[in-house]
């Protein structure tokens, strides 16, 4: 079976999904897809015109090969282009074409070629197995959030991505490309017992991108589209298991990185209970300073939001000399527990310093970052260590700064809060020139948390 369809998408139609469908005749041996469109740069504009493949089996999504410049895919019974999953189930099978960006006063010519075969192929399929690591208990684990391979946009192989880790000597890594699950079973095969692999997906929609942690199913991210809004897709990823994440809000948007801008006013922070404040270098085009006073606004609104970190990682280019990196408290060095943990806020984001953050009631109560103490009279203990010696230390109550002080290397520094109304707190230390080195999740008291 070969099949030709050709088309045109004018600007208008920027931020679409146009769907092809064709039927996989049975006894097929391999699928190729070949796809491609022009022009792919538009006279005088700074970014090329950026089209992708979603695709569908009778049964549910294969993956897509989000922004990858090799646009063509084959699958067979036992492999697949990187993005997608291999198998080849007969039926009725969709290519969804995906128009990320499309210039102003543009219009794009496409064309697909799908063609099967039923001739005999000698492939084995890959065996991904995933090892039982040791157990570490309870403990402080440092690790990554986001991460990308050439499974969607990146430079390089999941164990290059998995190699990094090791380098950086971290506790976890997390795999998140855009839009597909294909290399999380390679991944998970790559932990060892000095490095726990984790995996889910940067759902990368038109309006805003998120982190699906957790889960190795495909997650439904094709806002309009699908029938649902952004808010009913974070809520069906929850409901799936996913740590859902808004990622990088105020990053640099349209036309330079598509839809990584959050403009879902609705999710503002709506039920989403996760944001990303540093994401890639933190001086860079994340908008990190502007998240973070986000995530500040969104603390007194009263929503006890979880602010992560995530270096969002796409190949061995590393842009950011301290990187920002999660230390995370959990019951056990396993995905499940270290999500776990993130769900309750037991997190700090460092890129060096080390924080312990408690406080105590006058009634025995006591808290570590991300609790909610109850009791009259609260009194904050913060120890650090690891710093530069002119590091500035500010500690902030409701995001309100209460005292600022030079850190020396290490210190401890206690105070107290009288909890009569709905309060947190929260410490921020930064570099002299204001770059931010670490910062605590909050500790909340007071009436009027949910
Ligand atoms: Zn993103
Ligand atoms: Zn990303």
């Amino acid at each position: 079976m070969k099949i030709r369809i050709d088309g045109a998408l004018d600007f208008h139609q920027s931020k679409s999904h146009i769907p092809h469908a064709f039927t996989l005749p049975v006894g097929t041996t391999r699928l190729d897809i070949r796809f491609d469109y022009a022009p792919m740069h538009t006279e005088g504009q700074p970014v090329q015109n950026d089209l992708s493949l979603t695709l569908f089996d009778p049964n549910g999504a294969r993956g897509a090969r989000h922004c990858n410049p090799d646009r063509n895919l084959s699958i067979t019974a036992n492999q697949a282009t990187v993005g997608y999953l291999p198998g080849l189930e007969p039926g009725v099978w969709t290519v969804w074409i995906d128009a990320h960006r499309i210039m102003p006063a543009e219009t794009i010519h496409y064309w697909l070629e799908i063609e099967t075969t039923d001739q005999p192929i000698n492939e084995v399929a890959h065996q991904w197995v995933k090892p039982v690591l040791k157990p570490r208990g309870p403990g402080w684990y440092r690790g990554d959030l986001h991460g990308h391979t050439r499974h969607s946009d990146a430079d390089w192989d999941v164990p290059d991505f998995v190699r990094y880790g090791r380098e950086f000597k971290l506790d976890f890594v997390t795999l998140t490309d855009h839009n597909t699950v294909s290399p999380l079973a390679q991944v998970d095969s790559l932990a060892s017992d000095d490095l726990l692999t984790m995996g889910g997906t940067e759902l990368t929609t038109y309006y805003g991108h998120a982190l699906a942690l957790g889960v190795r199913e495909w997650q439904e991210w094709r806002v309009g589209a699908s029938g649902l809004t952004m808010p009913q897709l974070a809520a069906r990823a929850m409901q799936n298991g996913a740590l859902f994440i808004i990622a990088h809000p105020h990053s640099i948007g349209d036309p330079y990185c598509t839809g990584c801008n959050w403009q879902y006013t609705e999710m503002w922070p709506g039920n989403a209970r996760c944001v990303e404040i540093w994401n890639g270098p933190w001086d860079g085009d994340s908008g990190n300073e502007h998240a973070l006073q986000t995530w500040y606004e969104w603390l007194n609104q009263g929503y006890r939001m979880v602010g992560t970190a995530g270096t969002d990682i796409h190949g061995p280019l590393i842009y950011d000399p301290a990187p920002g990196f999660n230390l995370v408290y959990a019951q056990e060095r396993s995905e499940f527990e270290i999500l776990k943990g993130i769900r309750q806020g037991h997190l700090y984001i460092s890129s060096g310093p080390r924080l312990k953050f408690t406080a105590q009631s006058a009634s025995g109560n006591s808290a570590m970052m991300g609790d909610h103490i109850t009791g009259k009279e609260i009194r904050f203990t913060l120890v650090w260590e690891g710093c530069q010696p002119d590091d500035q230390l500010f500690i902030q109550v409701n995001g309100t700064l209460m005292e600022h002080l030079t850190t020396t290397t290490g210190g401890t520094r206690s105070w107290h809060l009288p909890a009569v109304q709905r309060s947190w707190c929260a410490v921020e230390i930064r570099s002299v020139d204001g770059r931010l080195r670490a910062i605590s999740n909050p500790i909340f008291c007071g009436p009027g948390w949910a």
